[in-house]
């Protein structure tokens, strides 16, 4: 049975009072029979993990680097991380393959580092609008989730978050058939590769506009253990709903 994840992604968004909706989030969910991340950037990571201490609530990073130390001016180590009070880090979003280049070799490579600092790693995959509609989609996700994916994965190190890149702050999602066709093929990949135990025990998100109007439909859709939210993870009055209504779907599963 696998723990269904709510999973929040701060991107380059929020300071120090941000900080006070954690407390909420920490106040309305504590003892929530699903787990709750928050990524915020990296500079409030220490201050959010000591506000998360002793709640049901994990915090995590946004990227790091697949070194464990060196000359790399302006990155961050997954060790840095989970120093700093991380449990959990995101790899490869699409932004930062678009921004930064980052290829599923870099992000299988962080992966790895990941693992070895004992960290979760959420590995993104999603399709292009241009390769949905060519219908390459199962291609691309194929050859991300085998390139992505490092050997060292386990349910416990590893979830995959499914983002379609046209979906992520859009206000576009795909239908729940679009998103049940991918989340079945990843389970079936990773079965293939990892074996029944590891490949059943993966958690898949989905990712691309989730908000408290949509929750409920992709929450029921095979194989989707709980969403990564981006922009409605940044108020706690989108997300604790967001919360919500994935505590149902566990309590009905
Ligand atoms: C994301 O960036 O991971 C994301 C899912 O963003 P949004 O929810 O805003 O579409």
């Amino acid at each position: 049975m696998r723990r269904k994840l709510a999973a929040g992604n701060w991107k380059m968004n929020g300071g120090k009072a941000e900080l006070d909706g954690l407390a909420t989030l920490c106040a309305e969910h504590d003892g929530a029979a699903v787990d709750i991340l928050i990524c915020p950037p990296f500079t409030l990571i220490g201050a959010a993990a000591q506000q998360a201490e002793g709640h049901a609530l994990a915090i995590g990073g946004q990227d790091c680097h697949a070194s464990e130390a060196g000359a790399h001016t302006g990155d961050i180590s997954a060790r840095m991380l989970a120093e700093a009070g991380a449990t959990a880090v995101i790899l490869g979003h699409s932004e930062r393959r678009a921004d930064h280049g980052e290829t599923s070799d870099d992000v299988r490579a962080k992966a790895r580092a990941a693992h070895a600092a004992g960290l979760i790693a959420v590995i993104c995959v999603g399709e292009s609008l241009e390769q949905r509609e060519a219908q390459n989609t199962l291609d691309i996700i194929g050859g991300q989730i085998s390139s992505s994916v490092p050997d060292t994965a386990t349910g416990e190190n590893t979830v995959i978050a499914y983002e379609p890149c046209w979906a992520i702050g859009t206000g576009l999602t795909p239908t729940s058939d679009q998103i049940g066709e991918v989340h079945d093929f990843i389970r079936t990949r990773l079965e293939k590769r990892f074996g029944a135990g590891v490949g059943r025990s993966v958690r898949l998100l989905y990712g691309g506009s989730v908000k408290p109007g949509n929750a409920a439909e992709i929450f029921t859709v095979s194989n989707v253990d709980g969403a990564l939210v981006g922009g409605a993870s940044l108020k706690v009055d989108d997300f604790s709903p967001i919360v919500s209504v994935l505590e149902g779907a566990a309590n009905a599963s």
